[in-house]
């Protein structure tokens, strides 16, 4: 995999995607009789691997894991901070908050670069939505979740939830959500799927949408349709239409974005979407010019700068 020249790889990004891309260089950097002078960097914003797939469950304790003791032990260092800036030509990236006490950003030089930085949730900028939405984007957001529906004091007025988005993420929420309502003591739990499309799971493909109906109505989930949201507030959402969907927590899902970093690095972008069972990146990857249709199994290769066919493999079986 790697050339005799090359002397610095950098994995941006610490879930999935980014720690299996180190810890597989890091294997065959074991395996090699030439790698003396070869090391390994992964920039990550904090000190966690989150295993994002978790996040609508109830007890998310364990669902992130401290990265040092993983990248230690294979001999890959971490660097904790924001990765603000790729430059290609210099091959340097900037990372922000990382470094000594005082030190606000530092440069790394780079021989290879491995970008999974993953995606983030869209927040449009529907009025209320940043002060009183909630997400399960993040391990800290759906820990957010968790307290906020901990704290819900009123368990009559706090038995509404309204999920906006039915994508597998918000498809998943709601169908835990009734359960998890119930163990927090709330007796007649109502929870709402909503969506701007005339179907809901329109996204997840014919065969899907039968299996969700069928598990809303065993749950007890509305399926709302041809939602569309203007405004959020403490006690719920106004439509555009005018009308009220009255709920204490609002969830939303709709829609993901890669990161943007790479647009730095001028790729393609792809988001690859995983299957059900199986973990894969959501993520942006290369396109290669003479390959404008690949396999999704090709498209599960880490990205790297200038060489995107080199399979590093980042899909796990989810146990
Ligand atoms: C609730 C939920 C359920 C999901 N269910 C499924 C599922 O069933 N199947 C499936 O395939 N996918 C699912 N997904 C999508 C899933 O999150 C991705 O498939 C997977 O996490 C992608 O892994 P990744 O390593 O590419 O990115 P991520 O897990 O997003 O990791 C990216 C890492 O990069 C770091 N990072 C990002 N930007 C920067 C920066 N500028 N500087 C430094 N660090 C940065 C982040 O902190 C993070 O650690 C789900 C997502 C959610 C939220």
């Amino acid at each position: 995999m790697v050339e005799g020249s090359v002397k610095h790889i950098v994995v941006i990004g610490g879930g999935f995607a980014g720690l299996w891309a180190a810890m597989g260089a890091a294997k065959r950097l074991e395996e090699s009789s030439d790698n003396a002078d070869i090391a390994i960097t992964l920039v990550n914003r904090d000190e966690w691997h989150a295993i994002r797939v978790r996040n609508y469950e109830t007890n998310i304790s364990d669902a992130r894991l401290p990265l040092r003791p993983l990248l230690e032990q294979a001999g890959v260092e971490l660097v904790i901070g924001e990765v603000t800036d790729i430059n290609t030509d210099q091959r340097v990236v900037t990372v922000s908050g990382a470094g000594d006490a005082g030190e606000k950003s530092r440069t790394l030089g780079w021989d290879r670069l491995v970008l999974a930085a993953g995606s983030a949730l869209v927040r449009p900028d529907i009025p209320g939505l940043a002060v009183f939405g909630f997400s399960i984007d993040t391990w800290d957001d759906a820990n957010q979740l968790n307290t906020h529906l901990q704290e819900l004091e009123d368990k009559v007025a706090g038995s509404s939830v309204l999920i906006v988005g039915a994508g597998m993420t918000g498809v998943e929420l709601a169908c835990e959500m009734p359960a998890r309502l119930r163990g927090l003591g709330i007796e007649q739990p109502r929870v709402i799927l909503a969506d701007s499309a005339n179907e809901i799971g329109l996204s997840l493909g014919d065969e899907a949408r039968p299996v969700i109906t069928d598990a809303f109505i065993k749950l007890g989930v509305e399926a709302l349709p041809s939602v569309s949201i203007a405004e959020i507030d403490r006690e719920g959402a106004t439509l555009v239409d005018g009308s009220r969907i009255n709920a204490a927590t609002i969830v939303w899902t709709a829609g993901v974005r890669p990161s943007g970093l790479a647009a730095m690095v001028g790729f393609a972008l792809i988001a690859v979407c995983g299957l059900r069972r199986w973990i894969m990146c959501l993520r942006p990857v290369t396109l290669p010019p003479h390959r404008p249709k690949m396999e999704t199994r090709r498209l599960c290769h880490a990205s790297m700068a200038g060489r995107w066919d080199e399979p590093l493999a980042t899909m796990l079986p989810v146990t």
